[in-house]
């Protein structure tokens, strides 16, 4: 695992406590979106974390993965991959359920949007417990693509979540640690 900090994007992402929930510091990216100049620093950081891996197509994954998914993919000249929340795709579509910490939820993608053998990058806002993009690595998986690697712009490595992906063979790359 990887971690890249050209600059200090930390001020950009505020901790908001009890939120959505209580007990949760909540990494805010309003305001790094906000300002075009860091948001286009994240952007490059990402494409360069990227280097060296052969990429064929970039999964967002809903909500915030997308946003920093869509402009890499941009970025990259690579067609785009939407992870969504079970029922908001048209079929025929994959399907992925993970464990949260009170129930469970399912990730889904369409079975058209990778081929077999296609190497899938996965991108993500923020790594916690890893639940999400282990899911999505599986929806990789169940059309046959590989994950060529997860770049992520936050890794809060004391929930462990980059020690899981590292542990099923996943390379991660990530901006910022906390
Ligand atoms: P996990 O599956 O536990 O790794 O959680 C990662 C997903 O949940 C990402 O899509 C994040 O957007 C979101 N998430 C989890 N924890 C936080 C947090 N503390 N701040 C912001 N987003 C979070």
């Amino acid at each position: 695992m990887t971690t890249i900090m050209t600059r200090n994007l930390d001020a950009w992402l505020p901790s908001v406590a009890d939120f959505p929930r209580p007990g949760v510091q909540f990494r805010d990216i309003g305001p790094l979106l906000a300002d075009a100049a860091a948001f286009a620093a994240t952007i490059d950081a990402m494409v360069a974390a990227v280097g060296g891996w052969s990429v064929q197509r970039v999964a967002g994954i809903e909500s915030r993965g997308l946003i920093f998914g869509t402009a890499l993919a941009l970025r990259l000249g690579k067609s785009l991959v939407p992870v969504r929340k079970p029922g908001k795709l048209p079929p025929p579509v994959v399907r992925a359920n993970y464990a949260l910490e009170y129930g469970s939820d399912g990730l889904e993608i369409q079975r058209a949007s990778i081929s077999s053998g296609d190497c899938v990058l996965l991108v993500d806002d923020v790594i916690a417990t890893g639940g999400t993009l282990l899911a999505a690595a599986e929806l990789v998986r169940q059309l046959d693509g590989q994950v060529c690697g997860i770049v992520a712009l936050l890794d809060i490595s004391t929930l462990g979540g980059s020690t899981r992906l590292a542990a099923a063979g996943l390379s991660v790359r990530t901006l910022l640690r906390s």
